[in-house]
């Protein structure tokens, strides 16, 4: 195992999820390299998804890949936490310290060895600096505000 040829991929989106099942079905399952996930969030939607969650018409829960099960079943590893710098001559990535909803320190800065790096984060909406957007508009990158968004949208129904 210490030998293995490390392949991380930081991101469990749309393409990172893809990789890492990829990977680990070709060359984790037969230890031919070792295939590590490493995603802010437990768990994966399709970010396509997200306008029905935040209308209400698609349960997410439904919808939604469990990481630590899904590495489990395609044979590679998953790391929970946020990438938070990259050391390129350690071949190290530097994951945050993850604190729980009391902001409490669960699990401390760690650092993860590397020999193959892929940096899968995505993007999120661009609101180009314009004057209002960030105190006024709703975005949806994230399962959490498409879950923000129903609940304002119903509450703004409750209040007619
Ligand atoms: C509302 C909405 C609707 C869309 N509809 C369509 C559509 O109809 N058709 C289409 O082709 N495309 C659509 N897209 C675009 C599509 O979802 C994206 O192009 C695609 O998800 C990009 O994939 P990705 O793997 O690059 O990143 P993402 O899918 O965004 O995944 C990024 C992952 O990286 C993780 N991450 C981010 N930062 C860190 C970090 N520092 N450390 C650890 N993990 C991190 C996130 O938790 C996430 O799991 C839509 C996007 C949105 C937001």
């Amino acid at each position: 195992m210490e030998n293995l040829h490390h392949i991380v991929v930081v991101g469990g989106g749309a393409g990172g999820l893809e990789l890492v099942t990829r990977l680990g079905n070709k060359l984790g399952k037969k230890h031919k390299a070792r295939i590590s996930l490493v995603d802010a969030g437990l768990t994966h939607v399709w970010k396509p998804l997200l306008h029905e969650v935040a209308s209400g018409s698609l349960d997410a829960s439904a919808n939604e890949i469990n990481y630590r099960a899904h590495a489990r079943k395609h044979h590679y590893e998953f790391q929970l936490g946020r990438m938070s710098g990259l050391d390129r001559s350690a071949k190290e990535i530097v994951i945050a310290a993850f604190h729980d909803d009391e902001g409490n320190e669960v699990v401390p800065e760690r650092r993860i060895r590397y020999d193959t790096l892929v940096i899968a984060v995505g993007s999120t909406a661009n609101d180009f600096g314009t004057p209002g957007a960030q105190e006024h508009c709703l975005f949806l990158d994230s399962l959490r505000q498409a879950r923000r968004f129903h609940n304002l949208m119903l509450n703004a129904f409750l209040r007619k």
